[in-house]
């Protein structure tokens, strides 16, 4: 995986434990900066499930593609392969707020007709959305995971999200939607991303 960029692809402690002790901490002190009473009945127990909640929102910090990828069958099938609609839940990194949408995949597999299965799709997107993102790179990195694990001949990965940072704070507009996509390969050939981008529906 020598391609990758340590910038683009920040690099994490697998062996990492989320200290859910000090997150909650700094959310009694943001309680504070915000004028609650972190007291009050309704937010004695908030630093605490915060706290469990973050935890939970970045689990892919310690996740790699190579086991999200393992399982793959030689069907010898060496054309198109469209997976549409995986939903997911991210953060964004600027803001720490969440990012939703869809994302669709397209690949051709390698020589031997290497293919996965949908559930381990899904499972490379929401790993890549468990973490501090910001969208461009969470679609390079599926596109990318697939050409190094599988050898993919090809892929187009196209992410469509809405982020409230935009819908509820700062330009304040609710449902604009931001697409990214990222293309690998053959699919970089205008025909068969053509073919791949109407399956899409774009
Ligand atoms: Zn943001």
């Amino acid at each position: 995986m020598s391609s990758i960029d340590p910038i683009a692809n920040p690099q994490y402690d697998k062996n990492h434990v989320v200290d859910q002790e000090r997150i909650a901490n700094a959310v009694r002190e943001i309680l504070l900066a915000i004028g609650e009473d972190p007291k009050r009945d309704g937010l004695t127990k908030t630093p605490e499930r915060v706290a469990k909640a973050y935890a939970e929102l970045v689990a892919g910090m310690r996740q790699d593609p190579v086991e999200v990828l393992s399982t793959t069958f030689d069907l010898g099938h060496e054309e198109l392969v469209i997976v549409r609609d995986i939903r997911f839940n991210s953060l964004c990194e600027h803001h720490m707020l969440p990012f939703f949408g869809n994302a669709h995949i397209a690949y051709i597999p390698d020589e031997s007709g290497r293919i996965t299965g949908l559930s381990k799709l899904a499972r490379l997107v929401d790993m890549y959305a468990r973490r501090l993102q910001v969208q461009e790179r969470f679609t390079t990195q599926i596109a990318d995971a697939l050409v190094e694990v599988m050898h993919a001949s090809g892929v187009l990965v196209v992410v469509d999200a809405e982020h409230l940072c935009m819908s509820m704070r700062g330009a304040n507009q609710p449902g604009s939607r931001t697409l990214t996509s990222a293309v690998r390969g053959q699919l970089r050939k205008a025909a068969t991303r053509a073919e791949a981008m109407s399956l899409l529906g774009y």
